[in-house]
Parts: structure tokens; sequence; C-alpha cells
């Protein structure tokens, strides 16, 4: 309960900065709860924990990891990073496996959002742009996740290609990770991320 309040409190705060819709929607998990989580997600998700740690030391970027339980069924996707230095963690995404995200896509939505966050660090307000926002996370994802495939695991870079490549099929143009995406698959880098994959990953 004690835990909580607090957990309570800290959150308040962290939306009245944020102002994010993510985090309106959401309550904070206690830190009880989020110890519980990470400690059985060592095994469950076993690379997403270890970037996970490895992040939260190294990166002086980050200011805040927050784990929210959005309300009721609604589902805003594994996580989000706020413009003032917070990434938000979905906990139901780290205590079982939701379709579609197994660790090694966890891994790229970690980064994804890391990227996201560098984006609204290096970036003035002023300045800043949707699209350009989402293109800067996609290839910060690519980017690290070619790090992990350079040390020899292919995964998390393969799975972020193939989910890049099904997003920018849609229609809707509205969703700057669709227009982002619509046009970094025609760029040279794109492709030189799938010849990559063709001959370094068997
Ligand atoms: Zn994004």
């Amino acid at each position: 309960m004690h835990f909580y309040f607090r957990a309570t409190i800290l959150f308040v705060c962290i939306l009245l900065i944020n102002g994010g819709s993510f985090a309106q929607m959401s309550d904070a998990v206690d830190s009880f709860t989020v110890n519980k989580v990470l400690t059985k997600s060592e095994k469950k998700f076993p690379k997403f924990y270890r970037e996970f740690n490895y992040i939260k030391a190294n990166d002086t970027l980050i200011k805040n990891i927050i784990f929210v339980e959005p309300k009721k069924s609604l589902d805003n996707g594994p996580a989000k990073a706020g413009p003032k230095g917070n990434i938000f963690i979905d906990i139901k995404y780290l205590e079982h496996e939701q379709p579609d995200f197994d660790d090694d896509r966890l891994v790229v939505v970690l980064y994804h959002e890391i990227g996201h966050l560098h984006y609204f660090m290096t970036v003035p307000v002023a300045d800043r742009d949707p699209e350009e926002n989402e293109k800067y996370a996609f290839e910060y994802s690519l980017t690290k996740t070619k790090e992990l495939a350079d040390k020899g695991d292919c995964k998390p870079l393969k799975v972020g290609l193939k989910f890049m490549k099904i997003r920018s099929e849609s229609d809707n143009l509205q969703d700057p990770h669709v227009r982002a995406l619509k046009k970094m698959l025609n760029e040279q880098q794109y492709s030189s991320y799938m010849e990559y994959v063709k001959l370094q990953c068997k």
C-alpha cells in the first residue's frame, strides 16, 4: 500500500511534466510488482533483460523508466518515450509473452523508444517533426540491433526488418510510423541492412 501510494504520487508528478496520452491512460505499477516481474523476465525475456539493464546503467539520456498498466483493456503497444526523458513500459508485455512480441521484438521496441528519447534530447522543440522522429527511432533500432548481429545474434535485426516491412504496407498515412517507413524502405540504408542479413545471417 505504502509503495503503491509513493508510486502513484511519483506518477502523477511525471504525468504533469510529461502530459503524454500513454501516461494519462495508464496507472503506474508499484515497485514491488515491478521488481518481481523484472526478476522473472531474466528467464522469460533474457535478451530484453540484458539490454534493458545495460541501457539503464549506461544511457545517460534516460531519466526514468516507468512501468505502467493501461486502464481497462487499452493497449497502446509495449512502450512509449516521453519528451522529457521518461520511458513508459506496459508491464503486461513482460508478464506474459504477447502475440508478435517475443524477446527479440521487445529488444527492437526498447531501442526504438530509446531512439525517440535521443531525438527528443537532441532536437529542439521548434525543429521536431513527427515523421523525422519516427525515422530516427527506426534507424536507431536498426543500428543497435545490427551491433547485436555483428556479435552473433541476428534475430532482433531480422525481426525488426520484418515488422518494418509489414508496417510500411499500411494505408494509414495519418500515422507518422507508416510515413517514415514508406520513405525508409526506398532508401539505400534499408537495402544495405537487407543485404547484410542475406550475407551474414544464415
Ligand atoms: Zn515510434
